[in-house]
């Protein structure tokens, strides 16, 4: 058991099972020390959030749906009344109508444009400014987003949208809270399965075609993306902010398909 994260205390927001990202950086920060408590979205998740939280000896839970201010004044209340004061915070949130992520970006409506970029985006800064009034100390805000922000991809459309603003954020938050020592940046991660990624028309397909094209041949594992979320929140970072890292196996720089990949 290491001591990069010893003394420091944070939020992880974005449990939902064992596959999520927000999980995979849970275990990468406790198992340096570390002290976690989490949010759940609601009574369903918190049947499976409550038992992992306790395998890794958490047992600080709150419930909070960040389209509801009401929830996410009430959940940093909470952790206020628990600890007074946090080092970080994980937001690994995000949400769009699934019936929009296949066919045209043009198409969407306007109520899930407002329903994608308001939990998507907005949560960040939403749960953002909250997080830094309880870093007495200074900390780190971690979002997570993915190369659609960036280019073009196939079904991600609005999310795409959602998260190029989230991406924005991460830059205007940086500035806001430098100066207090909070540094706030954002990890684009390669495709994972998960239970938001299934919402994705077309997933296994981008996993395999990421698999071929990307420079190390083969798709980012969660324990990777836990590792760079360590980073990110440990005072190994402590001169980064403002960034957007890129965990996927090197997908990023690619400009053409490799030539060697098999056809899928
Ligand atoms: P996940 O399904 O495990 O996590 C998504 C989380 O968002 C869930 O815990 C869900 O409860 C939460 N959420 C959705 N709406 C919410 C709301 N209104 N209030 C509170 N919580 C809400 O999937 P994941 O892949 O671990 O997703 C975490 C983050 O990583 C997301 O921002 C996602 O876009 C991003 N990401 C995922 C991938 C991937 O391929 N899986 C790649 C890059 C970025």
């Amino acid at each position: 058991r290491g001591t990069l994260m010893a003394g420091k205390r944070g939020l992880i927001m974005g449990v939902a099972n064992n596959r999520s990202i927000a999980w995979a950086i849970a275990q990468a920060v406790v198992a340096q020390g570390g002290e976690v408590a989490f949010t759940y979205q609601g009574e369903a998740l918190e049947k499976r959030v409550r038992p992992l939280a306790a395998s890794i000896g958490a047992d600080f839970l709150v419930p909070c749906d960040v389209s509801d201010d009401a929830a996410i004044d009430s959940a940093f209340e909470a952790l206020d009344k628990k600890w007074g004061k946090i080092d970080f915070l994980v937001h690994a949130i995000g949400f769009a109508d699934k019936n929009f992520l296949r066919g045209r970006y043009l198409d969407t409506p306007r109520d899930v444009f407002a329903q994608a970029m308001d939990i998507s985006c907005y949560s960040f800064p939403a749960v953002g400014r909250r997080a830094a009034a309880l870093m007495r100390d200074g900390g780190s805000l971690l979002t997570l987003t993915y190369l659609g922000a960036e280019r073009w991809m196939p079904h991600y459309n609005v999310m795409g949208v959602a998260k190029a603003a989230l991406e924005a954020s991460v830059r205007y938050m940086a500035a806001d809270l430098g100066r207090d020592n909070i540094r706030v940046n954002g990890i684009s991660a390669g495709p994972i399965k998960t239970l938001a990624a299934s919402g994705i028309g077309d997933f296994s397909y981008i996993l395999k075609w990421n698999k071929y094209n990307a420079p190390m041949q083969r798709n980012v594992e969660l324990e990777e993306v836990g590792g760079a979320g360590l980073y990110m929140l440990s005072d190994l970072s402590k001169g980064v902010t403002g960034e957007i890292h890129h965990v996927d196996c090197g997908y990023h720089i690619v400009g053409m398909k490799n030539p060697d990949a098999p056809d899928i």
